[in-house]
């Protein structure tokens, strides 16, 4: 498995949108790739049961022995579960489609919003890396409840098209109710656009109204419509593995440098000389 320099905490992040198709798995793939490449350990969770990051990274389903949903069960640990990738640096745990009944297992379960945050809190199972991300299902469910749980922040994708804004207030309140409840110090690192379209002026007029509302929490970077990116999963490969050439994998670096950049300590204040 990847190991870190240890130097570092671990970051927890959540994907996160109750919407289908706003590019969660793509940036969650895409930018566990790009943190790798520039030398971050990184381990992607599968949070959703259709387990589109684990096709996509490549994982067929034969190789899923143990996955998130036994984590979740208590009957393996992250460790158990975690496979290596095609990518140095990056481990994967993997979706089952029995994560779809986890919902109602849980339900009645004693600190069923907790469990897989016991999972990625515990250092001995995660603090040998730089970065977890989690891949949420499009659902405010309770295993997107439990990823909020686990989290230090949230990255939210919001795709370019009239909708857009629709159902973010839903999400943010969802956020805010887990900060207040389980999580205080839940954040959110940031929104990135996704799909953008610069032939079309209604995605301009979308970037610029999400940016009137949501001010600094927008990312600078905007992961422009690609069709490489968007090929790529059916080789099984992140879009930086398939084609690292392409202006969407060129955008998910700039993400990565951007996150990297948000996320650096502030400088220890320095006392002035009288
Ligand atoms: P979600 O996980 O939010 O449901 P996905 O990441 O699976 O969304 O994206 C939905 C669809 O849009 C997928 O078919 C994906 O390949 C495609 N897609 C995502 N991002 C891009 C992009 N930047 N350019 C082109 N297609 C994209
Ligand atoms: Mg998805």
């Amino acid at each position: 498995p990847a190991r870190s320099s240890g130097a570092n905490a671990t970051t927890i992040l959540a994907v996160a949108n109750q919407k289908g198709g706003v590019g969660k798995t793509t940036t969650a793939i895409n930018l566990a790739t790009a943190l790798a490449a520039v030398e971050r350990t990184v381990l992607l969770i599968d949070l959703d049961p259709q387990g589109n990051a684990s096709t996509g990274m490549g994982i067929d389903r034969a190789a899923r022995r143990r996955s998130i949903y036994d984590v979740l069960c208590g009957t393996a640990t992250l460790a158990d579960a975690a496979v290596t990738t095609e990518i140095p640096g990056l481990d994967l745990v993997p979706s089952t489609v029995d994560l779809s009944g986890a919902d109602l297992e849980l339900v009645g379960e004693d600190r069923r919003s907790y469990r897989l945050q016991q999972a990625v809190r515990d250092d001995r199972m995660t603090g040998h890396y730089d970065y977890v991300l989690i891949d949420c299902p499009p659902s405010l469910s309770l295993l997107t409840v439990n990823a909020l749980v686990a989290a230090h922040r949230v990255i939210v994708p919001l795709q370019c098209e009239f909708f857009a804004l629709e159902g973010l207030s839903l999400l943010l309140h969802t956020i805010e109710q887990v900060r207040k409840g389980f999580n205080p110090g839940l954040e959110i690192d940031g929104i990135v656009l996704t799909m953008y379209d610069r032939r079309n002026r209604l995605s301009d007029q979308v970037a610029d109204d999400v940016r009137e509302h949501l001010g600094d929490k927008v990312y600078t970077t905007i992961i422009p419509r690609n069709v490489r990116v968007s090929e790529a999963p059916s080789h099984g490969k992140p879009a930086l593995l398939y084609d690292h050439r392409c202006v969407g994998s060129q955008a998910y670096m700039k993400l990565a440098a951007e996150l990297l950049n948000r996320n650096r300590p502030s400088p220890a204040p320095t006392t002035r000389a009288a």
